[in-house]
């Protein structure tokens, strides 16, 4: 990766390390065991990372048509799961052979009946569960309490082209694996003798995704093993839908030093690019995690800031660094997902970065 960084014509630059995310998959599916694994596109839907993941996983979430369109597009004929809430008309048309449609209310459902085709789905329940510690809570919108899960079952079962398979409950993110685990029982515990009695053979379960991706100690891995160990003891037919804890490791935002400043004793490095390619720290509210590729020394307090005109660009504030000039290169890793796609890219104006594969 430092290689590749270095020699870089222009910065700023993403650059996705294929290989190692190959092999991130590869161990998290030998982990899981039998639990089925569908990636969540919305953590970053780059074509050469679908490509790469795809021969190691069940299929893709999408969660708008836009998505689903440039699925079908990257792998053609890869399962792909429709989630997501305001549903339209045409989206739920554009999903006509989606393996699996998320209802997230009955009036989505309302909508796939008067399309008049076959479809296979789940119900998106938002189940009144405690999560403690989660970064994010799915409740609000999301999904629906008992009473429209119950007419929603009442709904399909009165329409043959309907199949209800199971239940789909996402509900909290940034979660460790006992944690998860806790949550996906209590969700079986409510959702199997629920659609046992609502007529849905070989009841099935999509406990979605959240697994926590610790961004102060990168090492740190979700413990797939325990998931898909714990998982296994549920009598359910299984999927998950990670994203972030998947594609987070593999992806660098590769910048250069345009300024060095200090003002009234706080230093401050302005870098080429900024926010508006890498969001990920304004809206987890962490400093993001960075190798300085070119400089070495004694290290001091700075903080990492973009070009842009608002106070808000930063990227790690007062985090130690070696002395810097403008021509160093800073790297900041863990920028594989809800990095680039999550940010605003036209604010201001400024150039859009390349995107490279370490291959
Ligand atoms: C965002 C989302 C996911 C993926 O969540 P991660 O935190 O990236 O693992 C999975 N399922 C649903 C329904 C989502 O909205």
């Amino acid at each position: 990766m430092n290689e590749l960084a270095l020699s870089l014509d222009a910065y700023p630059a993403y650059i996705y390390d294929l290989p190692g995310l190959e092999n991130h998959i590869k161990a998290i599916r030998t982990a899981l065991g039998g639990t089925e694994l569908f990636y969540a596109a919305k953590a970053n839907p780059d074509a050469e990372i679908l490509r790469t993941l795809a021969p190691h996983v069940d299929g893709i979430e999408v969660s708008s048509g836009g998505e689903l369109t440039h699925v079908r597009e990257t792998l053609p004929g890869k399962p792909v799961a429709f989630g997501g809430p305001g549903k339209t008309p045409e989206e739920l048309r554009l999903a006509h052979n989606a393996t699996r449609i998320h209802v997230e209310s009955p009036t989505e459902l309302a909508r796939l009946v008067a399309l008049g085709r076959s479809a296979e789905i789940l119900l998106r329940a938002n189940l009144p569960l405690k999560t403690p510690n989660a970064a994010l809570t799915m409740s609000g919108p999301f999904g629906m309490d008992e009473d429209a899960l119950n007419e929603c079952a009442r709904l399909i079962a009165g329409n043959p082209r309907l199949t209800l398979r199971g239940v789909h409950a996402h509900l909290a993110s940034g979660l460790d694996a006992p944690t998860m685990l806790d949550l996906a029982h209590r969700i079986a515990e409510w959702a199997i003798p629920w659609l046992n009695t609502r007529g849905a053979e070989e009841p099935e379960l999509n406990v979605g995704g959240g697994m926590a991706v610790d961004y102060a100690s990168p090492e740190a891995l979700f413990d797939w093993h325990a998931y898909g160990t714990g998982l296994a003891s549920i009598p359910a037919r299984i999927r998950i839908e990670p994203g972030r804890a998947i594609t987070a490791y593999h992806g660098w935002y590769v910048t250069d030093v345009l300024d060095v400043k200090t003002i009234r004793g706080e230093t401050y490095v302005i870098l080429r690019g900024g926010t508006h390619h890498l969001r990920t720290p304004v809206t987890k509210g962490h400093d993001q995690p960075f190798e300085v590729l070119t400089a070495t020394g004694s290290e001091s307090p700075a903080t990492l800031v973009g070009q842009l005109c608002t106070p808000k660009d930063v990227f790690a504030r007062d985090v130690l660094v070696p002395p810097l000039t403008p021509g160093d290169v800073v790297a900041f890793t863990m920028a594989g997902a809800y990095a680039w796609n999550i940010s605003h890219h036209d604010f201001l104006m400024h150039p859009k970065p390349a995107f490279h594969y370490l291959r």
